[in-house]
C-alpha cells in the first residue's frame, strides 16, 4: 500500500517509462492520451496504485459496508489533495464527491466517496475545503464498467451526470473525490459537466489509481470480478510473454 513514486504525467496521473522522456522533452511531462486530448479537469492525483492492500481496502468500504475503512482511505484521499493544494485559490475550494445514483444510495446507505471526503476534509486545511456533497447528480443509473473498453466507458457515462446546485459551482475552482481513477471516463464527465455549468477549473483527488505496470504491456479485462463497478482491472503483462502464448 505504497504512495505512486516514480516518472508520472502531469496532468492524469498515469505511469510513464524511460523511453517517454526520449520521445517528448518537454518540461511537463504528459502521457500519450492527455498529449492527444486536453482533458476537462486540469490535474488529478492519487495517493496509490489500484492493487493489492489498497483495492481490498476500497473493496471492504464499498461491498463489505465497513464504515471505519473509510478513515483510512480518507486519510489517503487527503495526501492526493496535498498534492493539488500547492495550485489552489486562496479563496474556498468546492469539494464535490462524484454522486450515486438514487437507487444504489439507497442499496448501499451511503456514498463511499462521500465518506472519504468527509475525513479528508477534516484533515485538510480547515477552511478551505467546503463539501458539496448535492452539487452534482447522477441522473440515470449506468451499467458496470467492469469489462468495458475506454472508449465505452466515455459512452456509458456520457449524459449520466448533471449539476443540481449551480451556484455552488459558478465562477468556483472545484476538487471531484472519488474512490478509484481507472481510465477516467467517470471523472472527465463530471468535469465537463462542471465546467459547462460555470466551474472555472476542476481539480481530481483518489485514493486510488490503475497504473500502467510495463512499457511493453496489453491489456487483459478482467470481467470475472463483477463486484467492481467502477475498476476495469486491467491486468497487464509483458507483450513478449502475451506473444509466445
Ligand atoms: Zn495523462
Amino acid at each position: 500500500m505504497r504512495p505512486i513514486a516514480g516518472g508520472l504525467c502531469a496532468i492524469c496521473g498515469e505511469r510513464l517509462f524511460s523511453s517517454y522522456a526520449l520521445s517528448a522533452p518537454e518540461s511537463e511531462p504528459r502521457c500519450g492520451l492527455c498529449r492527444r486530448i486536453e482533458p476537462a479537469f486540469a490535474r488529478a492525483a492519487a495517493y496509490g496504485s489500484y492493487e493489492g492492500g489498497l483495492r481490498e481496502l476500497i473493496h471492504l468500504l464499498k461491498y463489505g459496508s465497513v464504515r471505519p475503512a473509510a478513515n483510512v482511505l480518507g486519510r489517503m484521499l487527503a495526501e492526493s489533495i496535498a498534492e493539488l493544494a500547492p495550485d489552489f485559490p486562496t479563496r474556498s475550494i468546492a469539494v464535490i464527491p462524484v454522486p450515486l445514483y438514487r437507487a444504489k444510495l439507497r442499496q448501499r446507505e451511503f456514498n463511499h466517496a462521500e465518506l472519504i471526503a468527509r475525513t479528508a476534509i477534516k484533515l485538510t486545511a480547515p477552511g478551505r475545503l467546503h463539501l458539496c456533497a448535492g452539487a452534482l447528480e447522477r441522473k440515470r443509473e449506468t451499467v458496470s464498467q467492469t469489462g468495458l473498453t475506454r472508449h465505452q466507458r466515455r459512452e456509458n457515462v456520457r449524459g449520466a451526470f448533471g449539476v443540481a446546485q449551480a451556484e455552488a459551482v459558478k465562477g468556483r475552482e472545484v476538487l471531484v473525490v472519488d474512490d478509484v481513477y481507472t481510465t477516467g471516463a467517470t471523472v472527465s464527465e463530471c468535469a465537463r459537466v462542471l465546467r459547462r455549468a460555470g466551474a472555472t477549473k476542476v481539480w481530481v483527488a483518489t485514493v486510488a489509481r490503475t497504473l500502467k505496470a510495463s512499457e511493453h504491456h496489453v491489456e487483459i479485462q478482467f470481467s470475472g470480478d463483477t463486484a467492481v463497478d467502477e475498476g476495469l482491472v486491467a491486468l497487464e503483462i509483458p507483450l513478449a510473454r502475451a506473444a509466445g502464448s
